[in-house]
């Protein structure tokens, strides 16, 4: 074996890591924790202002509950369970708040863009909107 290769396994170990079924979980929730700021970064550098995308929140929801399960059944320590205990309750909200502005987003019939609620115009294309049309009724 090579000296590289003698870094990374030593005496059994993976990067100094005895390995079993819940260091998977746990280390998973990690990658999902760390992986979420770049999603964050990426969306927020697209855009030119910060933003927050789903995916960032889903990616957090995984690593809490991914972590959560880790210190429940395999660190069973009182601290890092509170730690992970009720962080993923504004996760799903976010999700909830997430969903739900979406799904209130209006199609322009003219083109098919997706303009933001509460729009009168579509800003891809001018033209009114059927909703602001409704509305304008009312
Ligand atoms: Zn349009």
């Amino acid at each position: 074996m090579d000296a590289f290769a003698n870094i990374l396994w030593h005496h059994d170990k993976f990067l100094g890591i005895t390995w079993n079924a819940w260091k998977i979980i746990g280390w998973l929730g990690n990658a999902a924790f760390f992986s979420r700021f770049f999603v964050q970064w990426y969306a927020t550098e697209k855009l030119k202002r910060v933003v927050v995308p789903a995916t960032f929140w889903w990616l957090s929801l995984a690593g809490s509950l991914l972590l959560l399960s880790y210190a429940l059944f395999y660190q069973r320590d009182s601290v890092f369970i509170f730690a992970y205990a009720f962080t993923w309750l504004p996760y799903i909200r976010n999700l909830v708040i997430h969903h739900r502005h979406a799904a209130a987003h209006l199609e322009c019939p003219q083109c098919g863009n997706s303009c933001p609620p509460q729009s009168n115009f579509c800003f891809d294309c001018g033209n009114k909107l059927a909703d602001a049309v409704e509305r304008a009724r009312v």
